[in-house]
Formats: C-alpha cells, structure tokens, sequence
C-alpha cells in the first residue's frame, strides 16, 4: 500500500479534525502518501481531492467541525456512483480509505469495501451510536456542552420554579442524553431505551412537587416527541410554567476535549497501521482502552450497542 485517502461524512463532531490529522501525520512518518477529499462522498463522486502534507493539518487538533468539510450525499446508494467514486480513487492511484462518521457513513464504506475497494470506518459522531466501540469521537465533548447548558438551565430554572425540558441529540441513541443527566443531575431522563411514558412522567413531577423539589429538569433525546407539545402538556397538568430548550446544532460545535483529541488521534493512527498489515473492510473501536477493530459489515449488521441499564438504574436512585 502506497496511497491512502481520508474523508469525513455525515454529522460532523469536534474531534473529526484531529483524526485526519492522525491519518495524515502517520502515514507521513511510514512513507505513505495521502490524499484528502473534501466533503465526504460527495467530493468522492465529484473528484475533488488533494494531496495532504504536514502543514495541511497543522493547526487543527483543538479545532471543531472538520476543515475536510461533510456532506449528505443520498446518492451515494446508487452502485454507479459508488463506481465513478471508485474509479477517481484509482485515477489518483490510491489503494484504500479511511472514513470517519458515523453508521451512514459506515454503509458506504461497507459496500465500497464489498465492491473490493478496501475501507477503514473511523466513529465520528457526537451520538454514540456506532456499533464496536465503546466511545465515538465528539461524544465526550457534546457531553460537556449538554452538560454547560443543564448547568445554565437549572440556576434560571431553580429561581423561577420552572420546570425545563432539555431536548439532547443522539438520533435513536440515548447515550448522551443518559449520561449528560446523570452529570447534570436532571430528574427524569427519556430516551428511546427507556421510551416515554407521559402519564408517568406526569405522576413522577407531581411527586416532586409534593417532596418540595424548586424546579426540575427532564432530558430527552430528540425525535422522541414535539416537546413544545410536552411542555405545554406538562404545564396544564402542574401548573407550573415548563419550557423546552432545544439545544440542537451547539452540541456540534467547539473544540474538542483532551479526550475525544487524544481518542480520535489514537484512532487514526491505529487505521493508518491496520492498512498497512493489509486490513481493509474493517471498522475501529476503543474498548476497555485499547484500540480494537472488527469486520465493518458484521458492526453494521450484527453488532448492537449495549444498553446501559445500571445507569438508568443509578439515575433513578438519585434522583
Ligand atoms: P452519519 O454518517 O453521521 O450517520 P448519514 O446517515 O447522513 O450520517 O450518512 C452519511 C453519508 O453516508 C450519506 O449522506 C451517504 O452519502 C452515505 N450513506 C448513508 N447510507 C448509505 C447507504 N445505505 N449506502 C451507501 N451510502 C450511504
């Protein structure tokens, strides 16, 4: 192997920046060349790529979002796109990829790899949500963003007794709002492993109220409900004024912690070595410290996430 590729996809997360620059600085110091493309599989299709050197990602480590640039490209499902993404691969002469993004992103580079073109997926999603790995990059790093806006809702909250309604991203993953909750002492947490339940979730304020609680803040994960619709619910039920705060696109963004950069460094210098012991078709992973791969479509089509019920089970006890 003598020429590799690098692209983000997808969501962007804070970290993604500081995985190119891992791919990049370690094929460097084995004597490979790289190539960067920029905006996903989109600039894939398009040929948009360039060779990568030292200086390329030199000031990008502490840096958010991913100066690559991502895109949604739907298209990409189609085989003879996926052909002219392959074909521009070889005109450059480069013989394998690197993906970082999260599971959609996985799907393209799982069939490239069944097309015989050889992938590496790095997790690069604030969700959490990819199979094989116990942390993605950006996850830690949306969680103290979540966690900063918890903070603020509570002083405001906690002075006008009101209850708060925190809308947290993940998709269909609950990771980050369980454990954003958990950091930030919220009361109720609903996501898609715990499910909603209104009525409950009415009864359980009531109680609170009753115990002399000041305010209270409920996390939920997004695509869950219209939590405008719960607030006004929950206000017409209690009493007490309830507002929704939808913290969208914010938990994208900033720089990364020493974590997700020392993580997503690890990672894309673990991708680099694994190409280059002739792995393709692969998926990376952190599990229990070390850094570990797996078969990328056996991640994709088997492998579940675990849900962490001692958690859930925690949250509930200190609440
Ligand atoms: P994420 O990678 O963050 O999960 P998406 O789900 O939007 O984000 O996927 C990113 C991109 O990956 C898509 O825009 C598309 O180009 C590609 N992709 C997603 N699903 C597939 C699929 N089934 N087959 C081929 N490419 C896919």
């Amino acid at each position: 192997i003598k020429k590799i590729g690098v692209l983000t996809s997808g969501g962007d997360a804070p970290g993604m920046n500081a995985a190119v620059r891992g791919v990049v600085r370690m094929a460097l110091s084995e004597g490979l060349e790289v190539y960067g493309i920029y905006d996903g599989y989109q600039g894939l299709h398009q040929n948009r790529i360039e060779k990568l050197d030292r200086k390329s990602v030199s000031d990008v480590i502490n840096k958010g979002g991913t100066f690559l640039g991502s895109a949604r490209f739907p298209e990409f499902k189609e085989e003879h796109v996926r052909e002219q993404a392959i074909e521009n691969l070889k005109l450059h002469g480069i013989d394998a990829l690197v993906v970082i993004g999260g599971d959609g992103s996985y799907m393209g580079a799982k069939k490239l790899t069944e097309m015989g073109y050889p992938c590496i997926g790095l997790p690069g999603t604030i969700d959490n949500d990819v199979a094989g790995t116990d942390y993605t990059i950006g996850y830690l790093t949306a969680m103290n963003t979540v966690i900063d806006a918890i903070d603020r809702l509570r002083d405001t909250s906690s002075s006008h007794q009101r209850i708060s309604i925190v809308e947290v991203m993940g998709r269909h993953c609950g990771d980050l709002t369980l454990m954003s909750a958990i950091a930030g002492g919220c009361e109720y947490i609903i996501t898609p492993e715990t499910g909603l339940n209104k009525e409950n979730l009415l009864e359980k304020i009531k109680e609170g109220i009753d115990k002399g609680k000041k305010h209270a803040i409920i996390a939920i994960t997004e695509l869950m409900t219209d939590v405008n619709e719960l607030a006004k619910y929950i206000e017409d039920q209690t009493g007490r004024e309830t507002r929704a705060t939808v913290l969208g696109h914010i938990q994208r963004g900033g720089q990364p912690t020493a974590f997700d950069r020392i993580l997503a460094s690890r990672m894309g210098a673990y991708a680099v070595e694994l190409l280059m012991e002739g792995h393709g078709g692969r998926c990376v992973g952190i599990q229990n410290e070390q850094m570990v791969h797996h078969d990328i479509i056996d991640a994709i089509e088997n492998m579940r996430r675990p849900v962490r019920t001692e958690l859930y089970t925690l949250a509930e006890k200190l609440f």
